[in-house]
């Protein structure tokens, strides 16, 4: 599944072809838009943003659509001249004098009043996006160090979109080797030192893949492994995708864990595991 950076990169793309501009045509046939069609043609599109790993088209007509791509949502952009040739179910399609925007294949996509966005049942429990430029690294070290946080596996909280809104599989395991935290610890096994590393890398990791389209690694740890052969899965991250091989900090071999079915890679001396009781 895409995580955060990926549908900040997918925003971005979007905005640039829709923002400013006039919906001049379009299709919606999904089933919670097809009746609403008129609130989103000859609307301007002033806002393409994300929140979480949800998209937030809004207009100045005060709607907003909200879609939410799961595993299988797809969007594209292209030349509203291009012809498009997709085996994929059409959900929304927005049309520009320029440009053509369609989502294909997701099936949760609602469109509310811009206002009650708030009030969403996923965006409600959402905890604070990542991404979001107020949202500050000591932030994040707060609300590691809180109550919703404090005594949660980190495994777990690196993956609960109500805890940190945006962050996803690979950038777990790239968050926690980062700041050195084993998977099964929990803030409250850690010194205040740790949670702050912590904090900082949730922040530093998931920019940096923001900005680079998928790379967890400084731009030189991804040359000399590039250098080595190795494909681009392996040479983005440090220890995702890594597992079975030397850690690129200590030499260590990399760890796989599954925590929930979902894979995890870590480096058993880089993340020594610091709880004292389980
Ligand atoms: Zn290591």
């Amino acid at each position: 599944m895409p995580e955060g950076p990926e549908i900040r990169r997918a925003a971005d793309r979007i905005g640039k072809a829709l923002v400013g501009r006039t919906v001049v045509d379009g299709r919606w046939p999904f089933p919670t838009l097809s009746d609403k069609t008129h609130l989103l043609l000859n609307q301007e599109v002033i806002e393409v943003t994300s929140k979480g790993k949800a998209m937030l088209i809004r207009l100045d007509n005060g709607w907003t659509m909200y879609s939410h791509n799961q595993l299988y949502g797809r969007w594209t952009v292209h030349l509203n001249t291009t012809a498009v040739n997709s085996k994929r179910s059409l959900r929304a399609e927005f049309i520009t004098e320029r440009h053509a925007v369609r989502l294909w294949s997701a099936t949760d996509i609602v469109l509310l009043p811009t206002h009650e966005e708030g009030g969403h049942p996923f965006l409600a429990k959402l905890g604070p996006d990542v991404l979001d430029d107020t949202v500050t690294e000591s932030a994040l070290t707060d609300r590691l160090a809180g109550p919703s946080c404090y005594r949660k596996k980190a495994a777990t909280l690196m993956l609960d979109q109500r805890a940190f809104a945006g962050l996803g599989n690979y950038l777990r395991s790239e968050i926690l080797h980062e700041a050195g935290v084993h998977p099964d610890d929990r803030p409250c096994d850690l010194s205040h030192e740790t949670v702050v590393a912590w904090g900082q890398a949730i922040k530093r990791i998931t920019v940096r893949a923001y900005e680079t389209g998928g790379v967890t690694v400084p731009a030189s740890t991804a040359e000399q492994s590039k250098a080595r052969g190795e494909p681009r899965r392996r040479w983005r991250h440090a220890v995702f995708c890594r597992d079975e091989r030397p850690c690129l900090t200590c030499g260590d071999l990399v760890l796989r864990k599954r925590y929930a079915g979902r894979r995890l890679d870590f480096c058993p001396t880089c993340q020594p595991p610091r709880r004292l009781t389980s």
